[in-house]
């Protein structure tokens, strides 16, 4: 197998959540890990003999990638202010993700996402489709707090997407809802404004991508609560497999 071969093999394993290969003989006994099955792209040899995967659950594939996040020094957010890193939160089974842009001056200071005010806002949201917060998953396209709460800018958000994509393929949510133009935008690779992209369902990698107004913006515009309310329960049918 060529070094390019190898690396391929590597890149499909971690889409799928593996996080680690060990070359010992004893662990291709383990259950759950390959004993010569496993095959590459069709025609490639197969794997017995390189590499064997070390499948993980989803609460440790998701322990693995904050491990690889580390004390982040990726992008600038590290030398403007962060007080630390906000990973994620919630159910590593969840059907239901909740992606919004990046922690604020409360989430900053607790280490998790939405807490403050556009948080407790979400929880209610949450619960008002007959779920509890521990029930979902929470995360944000950037794990570090921009100065001033400016929006992230783009050499962030490269440095930290491929993290978020990694919980994404981790939990394999049925509906990830995107919190606001921001997330929408990004997760959909689009510029559409978020009045074009809110009421309507996108195919996003395994799951029903449903684009809402974030609630920072319900606290300042109440009125618009009544579409995030449309949009839940278009979140709760499809959970429901109606
Ligand atoms: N706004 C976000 O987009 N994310 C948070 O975690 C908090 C506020």
């Amino acid at each position: 197998m060529s070094s390019d071969q190898l690396k391929a093999h590597l890149e499909f394993f971690e889409e799928l959540g593996v996080d680690g290969i060990r070359r010992e003989p004893e662990w291709r006994g383990r259950s759950g890990v390959g004993t010569g099955s496993f095959r590459g792209p069709e025609g490639s040899a197969p794997l017995q003999d390189a590499l064997v995967p070390v499948f993980l659950s989803p609460d440790a594939a998701l322990k693995a990638i904050r491990d690889d996040l580390g004390d982040c020094t990726r992008c600038k957010l590290h030398t403007l202010g962060r007080k630390q890193i906000v990973y994620g939160v919630g159910n590593p089974n969840a059907d239901l993700m909740f992606v919004g842009e990046a922690p604020g001056a409360d989430e900053d200071v607790q280490g998790e996402p939405f807490v403050g005010r556009a948080g407790q806002l979400l929880t209610k949201i949450i619960e008002a489709i007959g779920l509890r917060r521990a029930d979902v998953y929470i995360a944000n396209v950037i794990k570090c707090r921009p100065p001033g709460n400016r929006n992230p800018e783009p050499d962030e958000v490269e440095q930290c997407e491929p993290f978020l994509f990694r919980q994404i393929d981790t939990i394999k949510p049925k509906v990830i809802v995107a919190l606001g133009k921001f997330a929408a935008q990004c997760l959909l690779r689009t510029t559409d404004p978020i009045t074009r992209l809110r009421g309507r369902e996108f195919k996003y990698r395994d799951a029903i991508l449903i684009p809402t107004y974030h609630p920072a913006y319900l606290l300042r515009t109440p009125s618009a609560k009544r579409d995030v309310w449309d949009d839940m329960k278009k979140v709760r049918s499809i959970l429901a497999g109606e």
